[in-house]
């Protein structure tokens, strides 16, 4: 940054802002920003232009324009926010959930399914939990397609498995790459994350209204206060495991948690997570209005481990299981949801990511839970309309239906995999 520049802007130590600052805030407060009720946008729709125009020609914004930030504002610019372009304000939860409501029915299947899944996790429900769908939402026509489908096999096996679709919105990147829909829903670099928030609340309102219940991975620590209310199960991704940040938040979660093993492998850190998530936490956060709050928290007694194989292979066979519950059951109590069974996630670690062995994978769970094997007490799949998957870019330019970030079972796999683990569950009954 040009400091002399910067340093002749500084407010003086009264606090008064130069004239151009003042100018510019007018500005922005006549702007209308129904969504910014009570606060006033940072730049101006000029200032972000001029940012993003400098950053397109490839200069350095922060020298090339002449845009005020918050630390002109505040005087303090030579320490502070040195490396932050840009803090956009966001509408806060509670103007999101006022604006994009559930409804009555929607409240109702949230609700509902969250005790049956509860159940199913300690034993009361002998159904199989099923969470199936995209690896992530990238369109939320397809999306909804893909949802109309999956409810109707729902309702037809609905004696047998308690089936959830995965809505994924968020994608923790083991490197670098697109982050999900409500980072970046134009699927182009822009992070219109603003835009984002919205669709994805639109999409969940949509798949509830097909009367599906939705599960997702939370990855973001604030982005739950806009969306989790239409959740019914939550996901603690491998590279989270072990974060602090993310047991604290399924502390508080409404909904039943599953942490996945490590990436490395170890389930010790999914065990751990469920044990530090069932206790009381306070924390940094938000609250529906966007105030950074102390966050205090109940705990949550319905986390449970979801084994996802690793770098170094699988762990959805017998020995594997028999040793997650070992470890489990050392750590919390008997009659906790994780020490009575976990999920198998057969997608991942577990199938390499290729779709056809996730389909063996499948296959070999419903024969062993056709013949009584315990502890299994539910699957997750990747699945979308089209198998496989595709390198992200813009809407327009992608097949329809098909991954944009892990490979995928195409829709008639998905659908034939489901009905043989139906019939796996009613072979158990039959012998039992
Ligand atoms: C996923 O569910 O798409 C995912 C990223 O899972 P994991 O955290 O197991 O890699
Ligand atoms: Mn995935």
């Amino acid at each position: 940054m040009n400091e002399q520049k910067k340093d002749a802007a500084l407010p003086a130590a009264s606090g008064r802002l130069p004239e151009q600052s003042a100018n510019r805030r007018q500005a922005s407060q006549q702007a209308a920003y129904p969504l910014h009720i009570g606060q006033q946008p940072l730049n101006s729709p000029e200032d972000l232009r001029a940012i993003h125009e400098a950053i397109s020609e490839g200069k350095n914004p922060l020298e090339a324009t002449d845009v005020p930030r918050w630390e002109d504002q505040v005087g303090v610019n030579r320490i502070i926010n040195r490396r932050v372009l840009e803090l956009e304000p966001l509408p806060t939860p509670a103007q999101v959930l006022s604006s994009l409501p559930l409804s009555q029915q929607a409240e109702n299947t949230v609700a509902y399914s969250r005790d049956e899944i509860r159940a199913c996790l300690y034993g009361q429900d002998d159904r199989l939990l099923v969470i199936v769908g995209p690896c992530s939402v990238h369109d939320p026509k397809a999306a909804l397609d893909y949802a109309r489908r999956l409810s109707k096999l729902k309702d037809e096996l609905d004696d047998q498995l308690l089936i959830v679709m995965r809505v994924y919105f968020e994608k923790p990147r083991t490197t670098i790459g697109w982050k999900g829909l409500i980072n970046d829903p134009d699927i182009d670099g822009s992070h219109q994350i603003r835009k984002g928030l919205l669709l994805a609340r639109r999409v969940l309102l949509s798949v509830l209204d097909t009367g599906l219940a939705a599960a997702t991975e939370f990855l973001e620590p604030t982005s739950p206060q806009y969306i989790s209310d239409a959740i019914s199960w939550g996901a603690i991704g491998a590279r989270n495991t072990e974060s602090q940040i993310h047991r604290q938040l399924a502390s508080g979660l409404s909904m039943p948690v599953g942490f996945k093993n490590a990436t490395d492998g170890s389930v010790k850190a999914a065990v751990n997570g469920c044990y530090a998530a069932a206790q009381q936490h306070t924390f940094f956060g938000i609250d529906h209005l966007g105030r950074a709050s102390a966050v205090e928290t109940l705990g949550n007694p319905d986390c449970h481990v979801v084994l996802r194989g690793s770098s170094h292979g699988p762990n959805y066979d017998t020995q594997s299981v028999t040793q997650a519950m070992t470890d489990i059951r050392a750590m919390l109590p008997a009659d906790s949801a994780a020490a009575h069974g976990l999920i198998i996630d057969c997608s991942h670690g577990n199938s390499g990511k290729d779709e056809h062995r996730q389909a063996q994978v499948v296959r070999n769970i419903a024969s062993r839970i056709a013949q009584g094997e315990r502890g299994i007490t539910g699957v997750m799949m990747e699945s979308f309309l089209e198998g496989g998957n595709q390198k992200p870019a813009p809407l327009d330019r992608l097949v329809y239906g098909r991954s944009i970030t892990d490979r995928c079972l195409s829709w008639p796999d998905t659908e034939q995999l489901l009905r043989e683990l139906a019939d796996a569950v009613s072979q158990r009954r039959w012998n039992e």
